[in-house]
């Protein structure tokens, strides 16, 4: 690992181990209507298979709450074991003590404190949430979100500041607020009687700089594991980049355990992307290895023809179709490397460091296609099945190259 982590408890949850030494953890949410099963299971098991280690679906009503155990049972039946996340708001006292099947089927429980109630019912609601989580020995995650920040919290802070000599921004106000809000309520919810090692932060804004303040204060003040997500970070690239500058920035400063990345897919769009991002950041970063990485430089003038873009993506979508295969076969396959380079200028070069790498003709180029296997040029590809034929040698290398995982007993 190449950041110091934030020393944290360490929470469990299913069968996934949150904070401490354990590796940062992906999550993400299903967007699907919870109270329909067939759905909600099979969007759980695409984002499973795309990597989720946890999957967090929405807990909205009473046939929601109804639906959860039976979605539970389903996955187990087909081999997804997923530990899943129930998110609950204003009624999650209520369906958690009239649907106990929902609150065993879970593995944690998320609370919004903004979210649980008003006034004089904010406490008790709470306090029985997490008198149920402690029954059924679950942990939770308080999860405090900006856009529902406690208003009581807030304007409490807002009076203080106001009749101070010397009164600070509204924004500092409003991001002390939301660490506030997160201690507080885990403060609260051990009072009651959770155990600090069944304790999840996270403070989810919606601005990089606020984001980054926010958690660097959290992280200060508690040794809790931190959930990080960029809340309504947006669509397309402006919520990819958002999400990554964001939890880039708190990871290289050894901040976060686990990680959602919030997007917001266009219409009909693959939810799992969210889990394809999570997963580049860790690994670009350095911290964690998931599916062997593409090194595909960014094409200039020497490489007029689109067959380098072609055969980068081709090469990409053939490591992410045979990853689940190779991950059960090859012990430390996720951590090679391919190089797939438009020139011969450049290419053997970056060619040389990878595991495998090629660099195709550019324009004037001899149509040649070197190849190079940790750090040897191996062979020249040249003809039409330059494509197929690299394809094979990825193959061979994995075979040559990590070793065969012992079939389970
Ligand atoms: S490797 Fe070659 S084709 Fe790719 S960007 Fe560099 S010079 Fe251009």
């Amino acid at each position: 690992m190449s950041f110091p982590r934030r020393p944290t408890l360490s929470a469990q949850v299913g069968a996934v181990r949150i904070g401490s030494d354990a590796p940062v953890v992906v999550q993400s949410m299903t967007n699907t209507d919870t109270a329909d099963i067939a759905a909600t299971v099979a969007q759980v098991k695409a984002l499973a298979k795309a990597g989720s280690e946890l999957v967090r679906i929405t807990v909205n009503s009473a046939e929601a709450a109804a639906a959860v155990a039976p979605i539970r049972d389903r996955l187990a039946s087909t081999g997804v074991n997923v530990p899943l996340v129930g998110d609950f708001h204003f009624y999650g006292h209520k369906l958690l003590r009239d649907y106990p099947e929902c609150a065993a089927a879970l593995a944690k429980y998320r609370i919004n404190p903004g979210n649980v109630g008003r006034g004089s019912k904010r406490d008790s609601q709470f306090a029985e949430m997490i008198e149920i989580a402690c029954q059924h020995d679950k942990p939770v995650r308080i999860g405090v979100n900006w856009g529902s920040l406690d208003p009581d919290l807030l304007a409490r802070l807002m009076d203080e500041n106001n009749a101070s000599a010397e009164p600070a921004s509204a924004q500092t106000i409003m991001r002390e607020a939301i660490v506030r809000s997160a201690l507080d309520s885990a403060q609260q919810a051990t009072e009651v009687g959770l155990a600090r090692e069944r304790i999840i932060l996270s403070a989810k804004v919606s601005g990089v700089q606020d984001l980054i303040a926010v958690y660097r204060n959290l992280a200060a003040r508690c040794d809790y594991p931190l959930h990080l997500g960029l809340t309504e970070a947006g669509m397309g690239s402006k919520g990819i980049v958002a999400s990554t500058a964001g939890i880039g920035v708190l990871l290289a400063e050894g901040i976060g355990d686990t990680i959602r990345v919030s997007l917001t897919p266009e219409p009909n769009g693959d939810r799992t992307q969210e889990v394809v991002v999570a997963q580049e950041i860790l690994q670009t970063m350095g911290l964690r290895a998931f599916l062997p990485m593409v090194i595909a430089c960014p094409g200039c003038g020497r490489t007029t023809s689109t067959y380098f873009q072609e055969l980068a993506q081709r090469i990409q979508s053939h490591i992410r179709h045979r990853m689940p295969h190779w991950r059960t076969q090859h012990e430390g396959v996720e951590n090679m490397t391919v190089a797939v380079m438009g020139c011969v200028v450049n290419g053997p070069g970056e060619s040389r460091h990878a595991s495998l790498g090629i660099s195709l003709p550019g324009t004037g180029e001899r149509p040649v296609a070197p190849v190079y296997e940790d750090g040897q040029k191996t062979v020249t590809l040249k003809g039409e099945h330059i494509a197929e034929e690299f394809q094979q040698l990825i193959e061979r290398y994995i075979e040559r190259t990590y070793p065969k995982r012992e079939p389970a007993p």
